[in-house]
């Protein structure tokens, strides 16, 4: 038990997974590498997480690609990053740039796809997944399709462009020949937050104007 203890939250410290409000239980180890948790939420609620691995990861490279959207943040670009993931490493970035390259197409998620390409020397991306802060957009809901992503990922919703979930759920329509799992809502806070100040923002900038 102390052992997997220890296991645990040397996992939790290496890739800086904090937990707070929730108070660990108990650990279990199934398998060498699969790593379970109890976390009590409240008096009542328990959550029972199995599969730490996978879990984890999620959140890691959703950190990563938060990264990406604080350059695009900098720029004075709408804060959306992406990274795309080829057996457990990242091996293309992308962040919002449309205003920077004058380029409507020049969305994260379309910067990582055409470098995740290149680097696999490959149209097709079946193997990887994507990493998005943000609902992918109708264009990039196209481009993952045609790509072949094993897995999309992404963090808010996108009330007025959404085509993953919100509006559109294009990634698993049955019009199409292509489906792509989706899972949502993985830091989901974070990412939101930043594209809040970001419109936060640009609103007292241009108040300040007037
Ligand atoms: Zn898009």
């Amino acid at each position: 038990m102390a052992q997997v203890r220890k296991k645990v939250n040397t996992y939790l410290n290496k890739n800086e997974i904090n937990l707070p409000n929730h108070e660990i239980i108990s650990y279990f180890n199934r398998f060498e590498f699969d790593f379970g948790i109890i976390i009590r939420l409240s008096t009542r609620k328990y959550l029972f997480l199995t599969h730490m691995e996978k879990l984890f990861n999620h959140n890691y490279f959703m950190e990563l690609a938060i990264r990406e959207a604080v350059k695009a943040f900098d720029s004075g670009e709408v804060p959306v990053g992406a990274v795309v993931v080829y057996e457990n490493k990242v091996i293309a970035k992308g962040y919002n740039q449309v205003e920077t390259l004058k380029d409507p197409t020049a969305h994260a998620e379309m910067i990582a796809i055409t470098a995740a390409a290149s680097v696999l020397d490959s149209k097709r991306l079946t193997e990887t997944i994507l990493y998005s802060t943000l609902e992918p957009c109708p264009m990039c809901a196209g481009a993952i399709l045609h790509s072949r992503f094993k897995l999309v990922v992404f963090g808010a919703m996108d009330v007025k462009w959404g085509a993953c979930s919100t509006l559109y759920h294009l990634l698993q329509d049955d019009k199409f020949n292509v489906k792509i799992p989706v899972i949502s809502g993985i830091k989901e806070i974070e990412s939101e937050s930043l594209l809040k100040s970001f419109f936060q923002k640009l609103r007292s900038e241009n108040s300040g104007l007037n």
